[in-house]
Order: C-alpha cells, then sequence, then structure tokens
C-alpha cells in the first residue's frame, strides 16, 4: 500500500498536466530508427561495402528471395531484417508516449491502491474516477470519437504500467477495451462506432467480451448459445449462457458470439455459424451471476452472464453474419498483445522487488546478491523478461549472469529500462 493517497480528483490533476494534444494523437507510419548497436551498424557496414563490391563485379542478380532464412541456407544474412531491432513510432508518437508515462506511473503509486482493491474485490471507485479522467478507458479509440488514439505500441508501453501495480486494474480495463469492445474497433460499421465508443472510451460505459460456455472453452467454434434471425429480418433472438467473463457483472455493452443459422448460396443448405453481434444490457433479458471466488486478480469482476430471450437488432451484427469466429480470433489476437503487455509489466515490478531483496537480505555475513546462484537465478528472471519485450539491445546486455545481476543490484532495485528506451 502506498505510504501517501491523493484526494479523487487527482486523476483530474494529472490529466491536466497532460499534454493538449492527448485527445488527438496520430497513429503516423512507421519510421525506422538508427541502427541501435554500434556491433549491428558494423556488421551492416560490412555487409553493404561487401555487397557493393561483389555487385560491381558481377552481373545484375535476378530477383532473390527475401526470406531470411533462405538467406542464411545461401549464407548470406540480410541484416535489415534483423538489425536493428525495429522501432514503429515517430518523433511524435515518442514525444507523446513520454508524456503520458509519468502521470500514468504516478497514478498508480499515488493513488490506485492494488492491496485494497485486492481485499474489497472490485477496483475501488476512487482508482475508476481517476482512470476515467485519464482516458484510460480509451486508449486505442480514435480521438474523433472521444478515445485518445494510441497505437499497438503506445498502448502496450501504458498496459505494461498498470501490469506492474495491479493485474486486477489490468484485467477490469482489458476487458473492457482489449477484448470486449476490441470488435467494435475493428470490425464496427461506422454507425455503431459512433454509437457506441464515445461512452466506452468515456467509461461512462462498459464493455465484456462473451464467448466462453460452459462446454466450450478452447474449443470456442463449439458453443451452443444461439440467435435466430425473426421472419421480419430486422432482429434476432438470443438465447443462452457464457461463463468466466471479464466484467460480466459491470458490463453495459457485450460482445457476444452466437451460432445463427446461416444458408449456403450455392447448395441452399442451412448451416449453423457463429456470427458476433454487439448487445445492450437494456434490451432486457441479460442478467449475470454473482463475482466468481478467484484466486488472484480478485479486484477484477468474473461472471456468469445469461442471455434469456434477448432482442437484438439485426443493425448489431458484428462483421459478416456466419463470420464470428474470425470476428473472435481476431479480437482475442488483439486482446493476447495487451496481456503480454502488462504482464512484462508485472515481470518487471517482481523483477525490481527481488533485486531490493537480495541486494538487501544478509546471509553468512554476506549480501545474498554475492551468491552465484542468486545472481543466475535474477539473471534468467531478466533474459526470459528480455525474451518477452523481444528486446535485442537488453539480451545483448544480459549475456554475462554476473555483470546482469551487478547492474540490478546497482540499480538500487528499480529496473529502469524497457523497451522503448525509455
Ligand atoms: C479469470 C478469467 C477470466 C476470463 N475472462 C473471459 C472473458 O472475458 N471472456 C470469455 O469469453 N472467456 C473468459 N475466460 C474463459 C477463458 O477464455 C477460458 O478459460 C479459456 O478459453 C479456456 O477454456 P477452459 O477453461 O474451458 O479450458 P479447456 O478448453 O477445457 O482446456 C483445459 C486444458 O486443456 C488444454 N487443451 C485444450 N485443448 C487442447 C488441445 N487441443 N491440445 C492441447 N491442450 C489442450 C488447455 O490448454 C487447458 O490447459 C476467462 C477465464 C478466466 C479464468
Amino acid at each position: 500500500m502506498q505510504a501517501a493517497r491523493r484526494a479523487p480528483s487527482v486523476g483530474r490533476q494529472l490529466l491536466s498536466s497532460w499534454p493538449c494534444a492527448f485527445r488527438g494523437q496520430p497513429c503516423l507510419c512507421p519510421a525506422r530508427r538508427p541502427y541501435a548497436s554500434v556491433t549491428g551498424q558494423a556488421v551492416l557496414d560490412k555487409s553493404d561495402s561487401l555487397s557493393s563490391e561483389v555487385s560491381t563485379k558481377e552481373k545484375p542478380a535476378k530477383a532473390e528471395s527475401k526470406s531470411f532464412a533462405v538467406g542464411m541456407f545461401k549464407g548470406q544474412l540480410t541484416t535489415d531484417q534483423v538489425f536493428p531491432y525495429p522501432s514503429v513510432l515517430n518523433e511524435e508518437q515518442t514525444q507523446f508516449l513520454k508524456e503520458l508515462v509519468g502521470p500514468v506511473s504516478r497514478f498508480f503509486e499515488e493513488v490506485n491502491d492494488p492491496a485494497k482493491n485486492d481485499m474489497l474485490e472490485r477496483v475501488e471507485e476512487t482508482t475508476i474516477q481517476g482512470l476515467k479522467e485519464l482516458g484510460a478507458f480509451g486508449l486505442q479509440v480514435p480521438s474523433e470519437l472521444g478515445g485518445v488514439g494510441l497505437c499497438n505500441t503506445q498502448y502496450a508501453r501504458l498496459v505494461e504500467i498498470v501490469g506492474m501495480h495491479d493485474l486486477g486494474v489490468g484485467i477490469t480495463l482489458g476487458a473492457h477495451q482489449s477484448i470486449g469492445f476490441k470488435g467494435i474497433l475493428l470490425f464496427g460499421t461506422k454507425a455503431q462506432k459512433e454509437k457506441y465508443l464515445p461512452k466506452l472510451a468515456s467509461g461512462e460505459t462498459i464493455a465484456a467480451f462473451c464467448l466462453t460456455e460452459p462446454s466450450s472453452g478452447s474449443d470456442a467454434a463449439s458453443i451452443r448459445t444461439s440467435a435466430v434471425p425473426s421472419p421480419c429480418g430486422k432482429y434476432y433472438t438470443l438465447n443462452g449462457s457464457k461463463i468466466w467473463i471479464s466484467n460480466g457483472g459491470l458490463a453495459d455493452v457485450f460482445t457476444v458470439f452466437a451460432k445463427t443459422p446461416v444458408t449456403d448460396a450455392a447448395t441452399g443448405a442451412v448451416k449453423e455459424k457463429i456470427t458476433a453481434f454487439v448487445v445492450e444490457r437494456q434490451f432486457g433479458g441479460v442478467t449475470h451471476g454473482p463475482p466468481e471466488k478467484k484466486m488472484g486478480i480478485k479486484a477484477s469482476n468474473t461472471a456468469e452472464v445469461y442471455f434469456d430471450g434477448v432482442r437484438v437488432p439485426a443493425e448489431n451484427v458484428l462483421g459478416e453474419v456466419g463470420g464470428g469466429f474470425k470476428v473472435a480470433m481476431h479480437i482475442l489476437n488483439n486482446g493476447r498483445f495487451g496481456m503480454a503487455a502488462a504482464l512484462a509489466g508485472t515481470m518487471k515490478g517482481i523483477i525490481a522487488k527481488a533485486v531490493d531483496h537480495a541486494a538487501n537480505r544478509t546471509q553468512f555475513g554476506e549480501k545474498i546478491h554475492n551468491f552465484g546462484l542468486i545472481q543466475e537465478k535474477l539473471a534468467r528472471i531478466r533474459e526470459n523478461m528480455a525474451a518477452l519485450q523481444s528486446d535485442r539491445q537488453q539480451q545483448e546486455l544480459f549475456r554475462n549472469f554476473r555483470s546482469i545481476s551487478k547492474a540490478l543490484v546497482e540499480q538500487g532495485g528499480v529496473v529502469t529500462n524497457n523497451p522503448l528506451g525509455f
């Protein structure tokens, strides 16, 4: 628990110190950054000069495969495919992100209380209010629809901070935007986006993603929830139940997957195929069970959600009728990205705590970070994290186990480096 916590209005105060461009961040094309390591640049320079020598002596080559693996077999390294680690942010985006990192970190250090959230088994209202004011419910919603308009990389960096401090909050925010309304962002019509995204981005309404059922987990195609079209074609009647739905007890807007009859235009045969729907609680017939008692991430709400004869307007079909499986997989692939970012943050937090302990705990008259086994353990955790972040720079830094743990301890228990370089 933090020593000094601020009043609920702090979110607004933090937000006011943010750049005014916060709600109007353009996602521009990827820009290449200079080579990160001198070694990498040297290899490239050498290879460039070699290839230019060769090209002056040889006849013009035919178009060759651009595959890195094929090049390896031929003994040729296409170095620009591996050096440097790609940077997708342009200068403006990087600057904008730098300006967001401070306030978001401060919010989680000074306002949010993870222990209290855990004890309450819900996210405290102070935190929810502050997060709304920070724009945290609509980080990737385009600014013209009321969101912050972050690209994936910017989003990942902020989610990393959330994951470092409170995964219960992380699930609440992630279930809302990483999966809950992600389908509307990815597949929604203009009308659907305009209708739902502004309120979802501000946190006025909360979203949930409803795929899992008692008999359908990994095998998502086996769901039984059904949506039957009305004879007039104006609405579908939705029946079924979903389990383990994050935000299930809080949400106002649900992305729901159900089986619908689809007629094959060529054969006339009718097949049951999955269709995605945007369902509002206020349509009627939507209820939920009590929050599940979980071993961890207790502050996040996980509940069963029941759909009992819910009338869903035909215009609330998300994507194509019968195309729901593709919608679900696209959303989940996006969601996994956020999950990995959050857990990279969790690992960072854990490493900082482990390093702090190793630097301060004395046994046999020595700080335990001096023991080789402890150094190796720290180095391995850090190496795993570097792999998770796919950060070449960090992997290079961490070749030598002893120097890694020493470096970590010298940072005074604070892991400062991150894949974006700040
Ligand atoms: C905290 C929490 C929050 C959740 N939130 C949501 C949510 O918001 N929305 C939602 O729709 N769902 C949600 N879920 C459900 C989650 O997506 C499912 O738990 C998941 O899809 C796995 O399904 P299952 O638990 O039924 O496991 P099963 O599918 O029964 O799998 C059991 C085990 O078998 C393994 N397995 C399955 N198939 C194979 C295979 N072919 N080869 C090898 N191994 C296999 C699995 O990896 C797993 O270890 C949540 C679950 C939890 C615990």
